[in-house]
């Protein structure tokens, strides 16, 4: 049986590792801190605009896995907020464990607080094997990188406004290592408008029981609350500087946009805790993630590698790539997206199987050809990708590639001859 490690146990490195079991292979998932799904863990916003489109493609390609988990443990559904359709909030604090189980029962073999610090080559397009900061050196005969591009450390001191001490966690499990740079590639690394490097993360969680009972009341009967700003407290600037250009809105300066996701989930990168306290219903705020959110956020899209259309790492046989780590991709849906495909390829590829690439006809498929051809434009490092929103949601609404009809999409999907085709 072929063997796949899997490193990053992000929503893509679970996506990839569960298509590469699922066709047949002997999984290994490596993460370096002691929780799976990474940014996972304090997002929450699926289906939201398109994203309910690229749902349903993976649901209708075979890859409704973690799909079923997530609409299963959201608290809201079907919710509009501003600038936002029929979006479902997951409750952030039930989601991993329930990942968990499903992995393990897949018999995944997950390592958890292990990072991978280095690759050996055994020729310059091959890796042979990874190697853990504890000195273990593991073999594999196909490789998926799943890491994140978020961090480490020093880029947030460097380029943010310090640690924020977010999920990441890197003071205690160790800074993301770029696995496609320890092979020899190089990676790009996003700028923000005003040309700085990196971009903020764009929102930061309270404790629901820091805010005033009619907030929360509110939060927990509608999914979301708009609070609005006094005007010496609005700060549109902001805007540039963060990852989430779905959510660039003057709307999300102009008020405080509160989502339920068992946090209240605050739509902004940072706020000073000071000010937000002048706040009516925010009196005794308390940020649950990051613990700096009245500072700063983690610093993103420091370490995109290139890919091809199989999303396999340019000039490499067998290093794959999945979620932030494989373009400029925004979300929960595009790193399961991406993953899926990255590790059902890495499958195929082991396997001497034809690869698949997905058709132009899909909102997946276009959104991974028409990112890589962004890479070729001047302002590429600028522009980031999602089905939620800003230019890529745009471009899906005029190619009539943004779809809300389950029933319409399957359809597609299986005009492609790609229906249920992960699981085949
Ligand atoms: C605060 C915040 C809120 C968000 N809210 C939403 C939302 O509501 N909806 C939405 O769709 N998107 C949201 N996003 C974006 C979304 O979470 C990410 O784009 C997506 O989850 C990225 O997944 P990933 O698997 O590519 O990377 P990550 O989630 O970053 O996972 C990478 C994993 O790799 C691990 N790792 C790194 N280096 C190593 C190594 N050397 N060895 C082993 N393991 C390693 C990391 O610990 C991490 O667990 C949010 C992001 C943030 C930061």
């Amino acid at each position: 049986m072929s063997k796949i490690i899997v490193t990053g146990g992000g929503w893509s490195g679970v996506a990839a590792a569960v298509r590469a079991k699922k066709c047949g292979a002997d999984v290994v998932l490596i993460e370096k801190t002691d929780l799976l799904l990474g940014l996972g863990n304090v997002g929450g916003i699926m289906r939201n605009n398109g994203r309910y489109t690229a749902t349903e493609e993976n649901i209708a390609l075979g890859a409704g896995e973690l799909f079923e988990i997530t609409d299963r443990l959201s608290t809201h559904k079907n919710v509009d907020f501003p600038g936002h359709a029929h979006a479902s909030f997951y409750d952030v604090l039930l989601v991993e464990p329930e990942v968990r189980r499903l992995v393990k029962k897949l018999g995944i073999e997950v390592r958890l607080m292990t990072r991978v610090i280095d690759v050996i080559k055994e020729r310059d397009n091959r890796i042979k094997a990874v190697v853990t900061s504890q000195g273990e050196i593991l073999d594999a005969d196909v490789f998926v990188e799943t890491t994140g591009s978020t961090g480490p450390m020093g880029n947030c001191m460097r380029h943010g406004n310090g640690c924020s001490m977010c999920i990441l966690r890197c003071p205690s499990f160790g800074p993301r290592v770029s696995l496609t740079e320890r092979a020899g590639l190089d990676d790009l690394t996003a700028c923000k408008a005003d040309g700085t490097r990196g971009a903020f993360s764009g929102s930061c969680k309270i404790e629901k029981r820091s805010l005033s009972k009619k907030l929360q009341k509110k939060l927990e009967k509608d999914g979301f609350a708009v609070v609005p700003l006094p005007k010496k407290l609005v700060n549109k600037e902001k805007l540039t500087r963060k990852v989430c250009q779905q959510y660039a809105l003057d709307s999300f300066a102009e008020n405080l946009i509160l989502i339920d996701t068992g946090y209240a989930k605050l739509m902004t990168s940072y706020f000073d805790l000071e000010q937000l306290r002048s706040v009516e219903g925010f009196e005794n705020a308390r940020f649950a993630d990051p613990y700096a959110g009245g500072k700063g956020n983690s610093i993103r899209y420091m370490s995109v590698g290139m890919r091809d259309k199989y999303m396999r790492a340019e000039g490499m046989e067998n290093l794959f790539l999945g979620g932030e780590k494989s373009g400029f991709f925004v979300g929960h849906t595009e790193a399961i997206s991406t993953g899926s495909l990255a590790g059902y390829n890495a499958a195929m590829y082991a396997k001497k199987r034809p690869m698949l690439t997905l058709p132009a006809s899909l909102a997946i498929g276009d959104l991974l050809d028409f990112s890589n051809r962004v890479l070729e434009e001047a302002d590429c490092l600028e522009r980031r990708f999602t089905f939620a929103g800003g230019e890529y949601f745009k471009r899906m609404q005029e190619r009539n590639l943004y779809i809300t009809d389950a029933k319409k999409i399957k359809k597609i999907v299986e005009s492609e001859g790609l229906l249920d085709v992960y699981n085949q």
